[in-house]
């Protein structure tokens, strides 16, 4: 079924919004990406069930994405059904013993601030790591020595056939940059983090700390997906690149970082094929001078 065709027969099961052939450039961070057959944002919990399960009874593939902000999507788009989960299903709740319950399309950053506002302690490692709660649990995203994953008192997920669970911070299963949700797969609805109380000023201080930190060392005003490549055991992956002499090499549009050698920089016209060439680029060069194999951490979609 061409992406027109489903898109209508999903507008009429789901109640929120339903796009057909939608550019995933307009919703990923780097810029790039060509159409998914369907794009949909549904309204709440109860609505991306409905959807859950109406897709797997059509046998459709899907692929859920939060804000894009970690993601390679291909050229050639994405055959079948994306499911955005960014500002819906985006609650944030102050709950007792300070819980703060989060809905996984909630975005970080803002999250962050309220977090701050309510005198709770803990996440200001993530302030400025622009995905949402969801994206960023499911990748155990990580600054400045926090992980996101530790700081979970429990999760609300849905399986692929539709079936709601709740999840431990050890049922997680916490590695790096990734978890038990991306390896399963399983779809992050709501996160509970456990933070400590502390006074507003404090935490707002040391959030502003961190995010002075990360202006001055990442190149924020360029499209990108942040770090290209996990740091191998111990080590930065951008002091080898850095040593390998990558820094402002270029194909296409595509261009690693002169500010920060792990980031790769969308410097206008990038396409994924610019990106995924300088990716193995770069893997062969760190890989020839150091014998270091350095993984993606970008997700790469579609294709
Ligand atoms: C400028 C910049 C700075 C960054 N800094 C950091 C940093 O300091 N530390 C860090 O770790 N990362 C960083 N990142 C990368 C990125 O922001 C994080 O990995 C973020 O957590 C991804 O969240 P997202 O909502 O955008 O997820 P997406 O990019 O949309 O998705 C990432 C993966 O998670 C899955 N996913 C998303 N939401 C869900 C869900 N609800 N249920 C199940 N699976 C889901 C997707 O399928 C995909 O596999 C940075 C990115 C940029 C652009």
């Amino acid at each position: 079924m061409n992406g027109t065709a489903l898109a209508s027969q999903l507008k009429n099961i789901v109640c929120g919004s339903v796009h057909a052939n939608e550019p995933m450039s307009k919703h990923t961070s780097f810029r790039i990406g060509g159409p998914a057959d369907v794009l949909v944002v549904p309204r709440d919990i109860p609505d991306l069930l409905t959807l859950i399960k109406a897709l797997s009874d059509m046998q459709t593939p899907f692929y859920v994405i939060g804000a894009g902000t970690n993601l390679l999507v291909k050229d050639e788009g994405i055959r079948g059904v994306v499911i955005k989960i960014a500002n819906t299903i985006s609650h944030v709740d102050r709950l007792k013993n300070g819980i703060l319950r989060c809905g996984a399309g909630a975005l970080l950053p803002e999250v962050c601030k309220e977090a701050a506002q309510k005198g709770l302690s803990g996440l200001e490692f993530a302030s400025g790591i622009p995905g949402t709660v969801g994206g960023a649990v499911t990748m155990n995203a990580a600054a400045f020595g926090g992980f996101m994953a530790d700081l979970v008192d429990a999760a609300e997920a849905i399986t692929y056939d539709g079936h709601q669970m709740r999840l431990s911070r050890e049922d997680l299963e916490p590695g790096t940059k990734t978890t038990r949700v991306l390896s399963e797969p399983l779809i992050l609805v709501e996160v509970d983090f456990s933070l400590k109380e502390d006074s507003p000023e404090d935490v707002q201080e040391l959030m502003k700390e961190y995010l002075i930190r990360r202006a001055s060392s990442q190149p924020l005003s360029l499209p990108s997906a942040g770090c290209a490549f996990k740091n191998p055991e111990g080590q930065g992956a951008g002091r080898f690149i850095d040593a390998a002499g990558l820094k402002g090499v270029r194909v296409g549009g595509a261009q690693v970082s002169e500010l920060h050698a792990n980031f790769i920089v969308n410097n206008g016209g990038a396409t994924a094929k610019d990106v995924i060439s300088l990716m193995n680029h770069v893997q062969e060069v760190v890989y020839s001078k150091f014998k270091v194999t350095l993984e993606p951490e970008v997700r790469i979609l579609g294709g």
